[in-house]
Protein backbone atom coordinates (compact mmCIF):
# COMPACT_ATOMS: atom_id res chain seq x y z
CA UNK A 1 0.00 0.00 0.00
CA UNK A 2 2.74 2.27 1.01
CA UNK A 3 3.71 2.46 -2.99
CA UNK A 4 0.24 3.72 -3.88
CA UNK A 5 -1.49 7.00 -4.20
CA UNK A 6 -4.85 6.45 -2.56
CA UNK A 7 -7.59 8.81 -3.62
CA UNK A 8 -10.55 6.91 -2.62
CA UNK A 9 -11.29 8.35 0.38
CA UNK A 10 -15.08 8.51 -0.80
CA UNK A 11 -15.36 4.87 -0.63
CA UNK A 12 -13.36 4.49 2.55
CA UNK A 13 -10.66 5.71 4.62
CA UNK A 14 -7.85 3.93 6.77
CA UNK A 15 -8.16 3.78 10.65
CA UNK A 16 -6.54 6.71 12.04
CA UNK A 17 -3.91 5.34 14.13
CA UNK A 18 -5.35 7.08 17.28
CA UNK A 19 -8.57 5.58 16.73
CA UNK A 20 -6.79 2.49 16.59
CA UNK A 21 -5.18 2.49 20.30
CA UNK A 22 -8.53 4.00 21.30
CA UNK A 23 -10.38 0.56 20.27
CA UNK A 24 -8.01 -1.93 21.26
CA UNK A 25 -8.94 -2.21 24.58
CA UNK A 26 -12.17 -2.54 23.82
CA UNK A 27 -11.34 -6.13 21.84
CA UNK A 28 -9.57 -7.22 24.75
CA UNK A 29 -9.78 -6.12 28.53
CA UNK A 30 -13.63 -4.35 28.52
CA UNK A 31 -15.36 -6.89 26.80
CA UNK A 32 -18.63 -6.73 28.47
CA UNK A 33 -21.88 -6.81 27.19
CA UNK A 34 -23.62 -3.64 27.80
CA UNK A 35 -26.53 -4.59 28.82
CA UNK A 36 -24.69 -6.55 31.68
CA UNK A 37 -25.48 -5.75 35.22
CA UNK A 38 -22.48 -6.84 37.03
CA UNK A 39 -19.04 -4.71 36.74
CA UNK A 40 -17.98 -5.82 33.35
CA UNK A 41 -21.63 -4.97 31.65
CA UNK A 42 -21.34 -1.58 33.65
CA UNK A 43 -17.65 -0.58 32.65
CA UNK A 44 -18.80 -1.59 28.80
CA UNK A 45 -22.13 0.50 29.00
CA UNK A 46 -20.00 3.56 30.45
CA UNK A 47 -17.55 4.01 27.43
CA UNK A 48 -20.56 3.77 24.96
CA UNK A 49 -22.09 6.34 26.72
CA UNK A 50 -19.17 8.18 26.55
CA UNK A 51 -18.45 7.80 22.84
CA UNK A 52 -22.18 8.95 22.35
CA UNK A 53 -21.45 11.72 24.47
CA UNK A 54 -18.69 12.31 22.00
CA UNK A 55 -19.98 11.98 19.42
CA UNK A 56 -23.16 13.51 19.76
CA UNK A 57 -21.39 16.72 20.79
CA UNK A 58 -19.15 16.71 17.65
CA UNK A 59 -22.17 17.30 16.00
CA UNK A 60 -24.28 19.15 18.13
CA UNK A 61 -26.97 17.01 19.09
CA UNK A 62 -28.37 15.49 21.67
CA UNK A 63 -26.33 12.71 22.94
CA UNK A 64 -30.29 10.72 23.44
CA UNK A 65 -30.69 11.23 19.97
CA UNK A 66 -28.41 9.22 18.41
CA UNK A 67 -29.08 5.46 17.39
CA UNK A 68 -25.86 3.87 16.63
CA UNK A 69 -26.14 1.65 13.82
CA UNK A 70 -23.97 -1.21 11.74
CA UNK A 71 -23.16 2.14 8.99
CA UNK A 72 -24.16 4.43 6.54
CA UNK A 73 -26.39 2.06 5.17
CA UNK A 74 -28.68 0.69 7.82
CA UNK A 75 -28.94 4.59 9.38
CA UNK A 76 -30.46 4.95 5.59
CA UNK A 77 -32.78 2.35 5.90
CA UNK A 78 -34.24 3.08 8.79
CA UNK A 79 -35.00 6.78 7.98
CA UNK A 80 -36.43 5.67 5.01
CA UNK A 81 -37.83 2.26 5.75
CA UNK A 82 -38.72 3.15 9.36
CA UNK A 83 -39.70 6.86 8.69
CA UNK A 84 -42.14 5.69 6.29
CA UNK A 85 -43.88 2.29 8.03
CA UNK A 86 -44.33 4.35 11.21
CA UNK A 87 -46.66 7.14 9.35
CA UNK A 88 -48.17 4.38 6.46
CA UNK A 89 -51.41 5.25 7.98
CA UNK A 90 -51.26 8.90 7.69
CA UNK A 91 -49.96 9.42 3.91
CA UNK A 92 -47.87 6.25 1.33
CA UNK A 93 -46.32 9.41 -0.06
CA UNK A 94 -42.73 9.48 -0.28
CA UNK A 95 -39.93 12.33 -2.32
CA UNK A 96 -36.14 11.44 -2.49
CA UNK A 97 -33.86 12.71 -5.24
CA UNK A 98 -32.46 10.61 -8.18
CA UNK A 99 -28.90 11.09 -7.10
CA UNK A 100 -29.21 9.75 -3.80
CA UNK A 101 -26.90 6.85 -2.83
CA UNK A 102 -28.37 3.22 -3.16
CA UNK A 103 -28.52 2.62 0.63
CA UNK A 104 -31.74 5.35 -0.17
CA UNK A 105 -32.79 4.60 -3.49
CA UNK A 106 -32.84 1.10 -3.10
CA UNK A 107 -34.59 1.76 0.58
CA UNK A 108 -37.16 3.32 -1.75
CA UNK A 109 -37.69 0.79 -4.29
CA UNK A 110 -38.48 -1.54 -1.40
CA UNK A 111 -41.03 1.16 -0.58
CA UNK A 112 -42.85 1.45 -3.44
CA UNK A 113 -43.00 -2.89 -3.43
CA UNK A 114 -44.60 -2.40 -0.05
CA UNK A 115 -47.00 0.01 -1.44
CA UNK A 116 -45.46 3.65 -1.44
CA UNK A 117 -45.31 5.78 -4.05
CA UNK A 118 -41.80 7.28 -4.30
CA UNK A 119 -41.23 10.63 -6.42
CA UNK A 120 -37.43 11.03 -7.43
CA UNK A 121 -36.90 14.77 -8.00
CA UNK A 122 -34.64 15.32 -10.78
CA UNK A 123 -31.17 17.85 -10.36
CA UNK A 124 -30.08 20.96 -12.76
CA UNK A 125 -26.31 20.86 -14.33
CA UNK A 126 -24.47 20.86 -10.89
CA UNK A 127 -26.14 18.35 -9.28
CA UNK A 128 -28.63 20.30 -7.14
CA UNK A 129 -31.69 19.78 -6.44
CA UNK A 130 -34.09 22.72 -6.53
CA UNK A 131 -36.37 23.83 -3.73
CA UNK A 132 -39.10 24.79 -6.06
CA UNK A 133 -39.29 21.54 -7.14
CA UNK A 134 -39.81 19.98 -3.61
CA UNK A 135 -42.54 22.27 -3.24
CA UNK A 136 -44.31 20.80 -6.31
CA UNK A 137 -43.62 17.67 -5.58
CA UNK A 138 -45.48 17.25 -1.57
CA UNK A 139 -48.88 16.14 -1.55
CA UNK A 140 -51.28 16.05 1.14
CA UNK A 141 -50.18 12.17 1.63
CA UNK A 142 -46.52 13.13 1.40
CA UNK A 143 -44.71 11.51 5.10
CA UNK A 144 -41.02 11.60 4.51
CA UNK A 145 -38.42 13.52 2.36
CA UNK A 146 -35.20 12.16 1.91
CA UNK A 147 -32.70 14.57 -0.05
CA UNK A 148 -28.72 14.19 0.73
CA UNK A 149 -26.29 16.61 2.13
CA UNK A 150 -23.80 16.40 -0.18
CA UNK A 151 -23.58 13.73 -2.96
CA UNK A 152 -20.75 11.36 -2.92
CA UNK A 153 -20.03 10.97 -6.76
CA UNK A 154 -19.82 14.10 -7.62
CA UNK A 155 -19.32 16.40 -4.05
CA UNK A 156 -22.15 18.93 -4.93
CA UNK A 157 -23.65 20.08 -1.82
CA UNK A 158 -27.52 20.02 -1.42
CA UNK A 159 -29.52 23.53 -0.19
CA UNK A 160 -30.76 21.40 2.92
CA UNK A 161 -31.55 24.16 4.78
CA UNK A 162 -33.89 25.77 2.54
CA UNK A 163 -35.50 22.92 2.06
CA UNK A 164 -35.74 21.91 5.55
CA UNK A 165 -37.32 25.32 6.64
CA UNK A 166 -40.04 24.63 4.02
CA UNK A 167 -40.73 20.52 5.28
CA UNK A 168 -40.72 22.26 8.68
CA UNK A 169 -43.75 24.42 8.24
CA UNK A 170 -45.43 21.47 6.09
CA UNK A 171 -44.97 19.30 9.05
CA UNK A 172 -43.23 16.64 6.89
CA UNK A 173 -40.46 14.34 8.50
CA UNK A 174 -37.16 14.98 6.70
CA UNK A 175 -33.71 12.98 6.80
CA UNK A 176 -30.31 13.99 5.31
CA UNK A 177 -27.94 11.52 4.65
CA UNK A 178 -24.64 13.56 5.40
CA UNK A 179 -22.20 10.45 5.45
CA UNK A 180 -19.93 12.51 3.34
CA UNK A 181 -20.47 15.85 4.58
CA UNK A 182 -19.46 14.46 7.93
CA UNK A 183 -16.55 15.32 9.01
CA UNK A 184 -15.33 18.06 6.40
CA UNK A 185 -18.32 20.25 7.07
CA UNK A 186 -19.42 21.69 10.49
CA UNK A 187 -22.68 19.53 10.94
CA UNK A 188 -24.84 20.43 13.74
CA UNK A 189 -27.36 18.80 13.99
CA UNK A 190 -29.76 20.87 16.98
CA UNK A 191 -29.37 23.50 14.35
CA UNK A 192 -30.69 21.92 11.04
CA UNK A 193 -34.11 21.81 9.69
CA UNK A 194 -33.97 18.02 9.62
CA UNK A 195 -35.46 15.00 11.30
CA UNK A 196 -32.65 12.27 10.89
CA UNK A 197 -29.49 12.69 9.92
CA UNK A 198 -27.09 9.96 8.83
CA UNK A 199 -23.09 9.05 9.29
CA UNK A 200 -20.60 6.60 9.31
CA UNK A 201 -17.42 6.37 10.82
CA UNK A 202 -15.70 4.66 7.82
CA UNK A 203 -15.38 7.44 5.66
CA UNK A 204 -13.98 9.30 8.44
CA UNK A 205 -11.15 7.04 9.27
CA UNK A 206 -12.64 5.44 11.97
CA UNK A 207 -13.40 1.87 11.78
CA UNK A 208 -15.69 0.14 8.88
CA UNK A 209 -18.95 -1.32 10.05
CA UNK A 210 -20.93 1.43 12.32
CA UNK A 211 -22.62 4.68 11.98
CA UNK A 212 -25.25 6.62 13.49
CA UNK A 213 -28.70 8.01 12.97
CA UNK A 214 -29.62 11.30 14.47
CA UNK A 215 -33.18 11.35 15.32
CA UNK A 216 -34.82 14.64 16.62
CA UNK A 217 -36.96 14.41 18.96
CA UNK A 218 -40.69 12.57 18.60
CA UNK A 219 -39.57 11.90 15.21
CA UNK A 220 -41.96 8.65 14.15
CA UNK A 221 -39.46 5.45 13.62
CA UNK A 222 -40.41 1.94 13.15
CA UNK A 223 -37.57 -0.10 13.91
CA UNK A 224 -36.28 -2.33 11.43
CA UNK A 225 -34.08 -4.91 13.63
CA UNK A 226 -36.01 -6.79 15.95
CA UNK A 227 -34.46 -8.35 19.28
CA UNK A 228 -33.03 -7.04 22.47
CA UNK A 229 -33.97 -3.61 23.78
CA UNK A 230 -30.47 -1.40 23.06
CA UNK A 231 -30.94 1.97 21.66
CA UNK A 232 -33.64 2.65 23.63
CA UNK A 233 -35.59 -0.32 22.14
CA UNK A 234 -35.27 1.49 18.53
CA UNK A 235 -32.33 -1.08 17.25
CA UNK A 236 -31.52 -4.25 18.57
CA UNK A 237 -28.49 -6.28 18.95
CA UNK A 238 -25.47 -5.85 21.08
CA UNK A 239 -23.55 -3.11 20.65
CA UNK A 240 -20.75 -3.07 18.57
CA UNK A 241 -18.71 -0.91 21.72
CA UNK A 242 -14.64 -1.01 19.96
CA UNK A 243 -16.12 -0.26 16.88
CA UNK A 244 -18.52 2.98 18.59
CA UNK A 245 -15.43 3.90 20.59
CA UNK A 246 -13.25 4.00 17.72
CA UNK A 247 -15.98 6.66 15.67
CA UNK A 248 -15.63 8.24 18.77
CA UNK A 249 -12.13 9.19 18.77
CA UNK A 250 -12.81 9.50 14.76
CA UNK A 251 -14.40 12.26 15.51
CA UNK A 252 -12.34 13.90 18.20
CA UNK A 253 -9.54 14.06 15.74
CA UNK A 254 -11.31 15.35 13.31
CA UNK A 255 -12.52 18.44 15.47
CA UNK A 256 -8.86 19.20 15.76
CA UNK A 257 -8.07 19.24 12.02
CA UNK A 258 -10.94 19.44 10.22
CA UNK A 259 -10.03 23.26 9.20
CA UNK A 260 -6.17 21.68 7.92
CA UNK A 261 -7.73 19.08 6.30
CA UNK A 262 -10.59 21.10 4.47
CA UNK A 263 -7.38 23.60 3.55
CA UNK A 264 -5.59 21.02 2.41
CA UNK A 265 -8.16 19.41 0.08
CA UNK A 266 -8.62 22.97 -1.63
CA UNK A 267 -4.93 23.13 -2.27
CA UNK A 268 -4.69 19.90 -3.86
CA UNK A 269 -7.45 20.88 -5.93
CA UNK A 270 -5.75 23.34 -6.76
CA UNK A 271 -2.77 21.91 -7.37
CA UNK A 272 -4.11 19.14 -9.96
CA UNK A 273 -6.13 21.91 -11.91
CA UNK A 274 -2.98 23.91 -12.40
CA UNK A 275 -1.27 20.40 -13.59
CA UNK A 276 -3.54 19.69 -16.09
CA UNK A 277 -4.05 23.79 -17.40
CA UNK A 278 -0.08 24.00 -18.09
CA UNK A 279 -0.43 20.72 -19.89
CA UNK A 280 -2.90 21.82 -21.80
CA UNK A 281 -5.32 18.93 -21.76
CA UNK A 282 -8.96 19.25 -22.18
CA UNK A 283 -11.01 18.72 -18.70
CA UNK A 284 -14.43 19.65 -17.56
CA UNK A 285 -14.70 19.85 -13.75
CA UNK A 286 -18.50 18.00 -12.98
CA UNK A 287 -20.55 19.27 -9.97
CA UNK A 288 -21.33 22.58 -8.33
CA UNK A 289 -18.35 25.08 -8.96
CA UNK A 290 -18.57 26.07 -5.23
CA UNK A 291 -20.94 24.19 -3.37
CA UNK A 292 -18.88 21.45 -3.57
CA UNK A 293 -17.50 18.42 -0.68
CA UNK A 294 -13.79 19.86 -0.41
CA UNK A 295 -12.64 15.97 -0.53
CA UNK A 296 -14.37 15.65 -3.70
CA UNK A 297 -12.75 16.12 -7.51
CA UNK A 298 -15.07 14.61 -10.30
CA UNK A 299 -13.33 15.75 -13.67
CA UNK A 300 -14.40 14.64 -17.00
CA UNK A 301 -10.95 13.77 -19.75
CA UNK A 302 -13.22 13.97 -23.22
CA UNK A 303 -11.46 11.45 -25.21
CA UNK A 304 -10.55 8.48 -22.61
CA UNK A 305 -13.28 6.92 -21.40
CA UNK A 306 -13.50 6.41 -17.61
CA UNK A 307 -12.57 2.60 -17.67
CA UNK A 308 -9.92 3.69 -20.05
CA UNK A 309 -8.45 5.80 -17.53
CA UNK A 310 -8.92 3.96 -14.11
CA UNK A 311 -7.45 0.89 -15.84
CA UNK A 312 -3.95 3.32 -16.77
CA UNK A 313 -4.04 5.00 -13.42
CA UNK A 314 -4.10 1.32 -11.56
CA UNK A 315 -1.07 0.24 -13.81
CA UNK A 316 0.52 3.72 -12.39
CA UNK A 317 -0.53 2.66 -8.60
CA UNK A 318 -2.88 5.43 -8.77
CA UNK A 319 -6.01 4.75 -6.95
CA UNK A 320 -9.23 6.83 -7.85
CA UNK A 321 -12.93 5.57 -8.81
CA UNK A 322 -15.78 6.30 -11.48
CA UNK A 323 -19.43 7.07 -10.12
CA UNK A 324 -19.99 3.75 -12.26
CA UNK A 325 -20.88 0.38 -11.30
CA UNK A 326 -18.80 -1.60 -13.62
CA UNK A 327 -20.97 -4.78 -14.54
CA UNK A 328 -19.36 -7.44 -16.83
CA UNK A 329 -16.38 -5.50 -18.14
CA UNK A 330 -19.25 -2.92 -19.75
CA UNK A 331 -20.01 0.05 -18.10
CA UNK A 332 -23.03 1.45 -17.01
CA UNK A 333 -23.16 5.36 -16.54
CA UNK A 334 -23.69 6.67 -13.00
CA UNK A 335 -26.97 7.49 -11.95
CA UNK A 336 -25.71 10.89 -10.51
CA UNK A 337 -24.05 12.18 -13.91
CA UNK A 338 -27.52 10.67 -16.13
CA UNK A 339 -29.58 12.38 -13.09
CA UNK A 340 -26.97 15.78 -14.06
CA UNK A 341 -27.60 15.33 -17.78
CA UNK A 342 -24.35 15.80 -18.58
CA UNK A 343 -23.34 15.47 -22.47
CA UNK A 344 -22.85 12.13 -23.49
CA UNK A 345 -18.74 12.60 -24.22
CA UNK A 346 -18.37 14.30 -20.62
CA UNK A 347 -20.19 11.60 -18.95
CA UNK A 348 -18.53 8.60 -20.17
CA UNK A 349 -15.10 10.44 -19.34
CA UNK A 350 -15.71 11.23 -15.58
CA UNK A 351 -13.14 10.34 -13.07
CA UNK A 352 -13.88 10.88 -9.11
CA UNK A 353 -10.55 11.58 -7.29
CA UNK A 354 -11.03 11.87 -3.21
CA UNK A 355 -9.48 12.79 -1.00
CA UNK A 356 -7.76 11.87 2.61
CA UNK A 357 -5.94 12.88 5.47
CA UNK A 358 -2.33 10.60 4.50
CA UNK A 359 -2.81 12.72 1.09
CA UNK A 360 -0.12 15.36 0.55
CA UNK A 361 -0.17 18.46 -2.24
CA UNK A 362 2.91 17.03 -3.78
CA UNK A 363 0.71 13.37 -4.34
CA UNK A 364 -1.86 15.27 -6.01
CA UNK A 365 0.12 17.19 -8.34
CA UNK A 366 2.03 13.88 -8.99
CA UNK A 367 -1.52 11.66 -9.99
CA UNK A 368 -2.71 15.07 -12.14
CA UNK A 369 0.94 14.54 -14.10
CA UNK A 370 -0.02 10.76 -15.10
CA UNK A 371 -3.47 11.79 -15.49
CA UNK A 372 -2.08 14.39 -17.74
CA UNK A 373 0.89 11.63 -19.78
CA UNK A 374 -2.77 9.07 -20.21
CA UNK A 375 -4.62 11.87 -21.89
CA UNK A 376 -1.48 12.61 -23.88
CA UNK A 377 -0.46 9.17 -24.96
CA UNK A 378 -4.09 7.91 -25.92
CA UNK A 379 -6.35 10.68 -27.30
CA UNK A 380 -3.11 12.40 -29.25
CA UNK A 381 -2.57 8.46 -30.45
CA UNK A 382 -6.20 8.62 -31.62
C1 LIG B 1 -20.58 5.34 1.98
C2 LIG B 1 -21.91 5.97 1.92
C3 LIG B 1 -23.05 5.35 2.46
C4 LIG B 1 -22.99 3.97 3.06
O1 LIG B 1 -22.31 3.92 4.29
P1 LIG B 1 -21.71 2.53 4.80
O2 LIG B 1 -21.22 2.86 6.20
O3 LIG B 1 -20.61 2.15 3.88
O4 LIG B 1 -22.83 1.56 4.83
C5 LIG B 1 -24.25 6.00 2.41
N1 LIG B 1 -24.35 7.21 1.85
C6 LIG B 1 -23.30 7.87 1.32
C7 LIG B 1 -23.48 9.22 0.73
C8 LIG B 1 -22.05 7.27 1.33
O5 LIG B 1 -21.01 7.89 0.79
Amino acid sequence: MSDMLYFDHAATTPVHPRVLAAMTPYLTQVFGNPSSVHAAGREARKALEQARDAIASFMDADPQSLIFTSGGTEADNMAVIGGAMAQRERGRHVITTQIEHHAVLHACEYLEQAGFEVTYLPVDKTGSVRLEDVKQAVRPDTVLVSIMYGNNEVGTIQPIEEIGVFLQEKGIIFHTDAVQAFGVLPIRARQLPVDMLSVSAHKINGPKGVGALYLGRKVPVSPILHGGSQERKRRAGTENLAGIVGFAEATKVATEEMADRVAKYEQMKAAMRAVWEEAGIAFHVNGHPTNVLPHILNVSFPGVHTETMLMNLDLARIAAASGSACTSGSLELSHVLVAMQLEDEIARSAIRFSFGITNTVEEARQAAQTVAQIVNRLVRSK
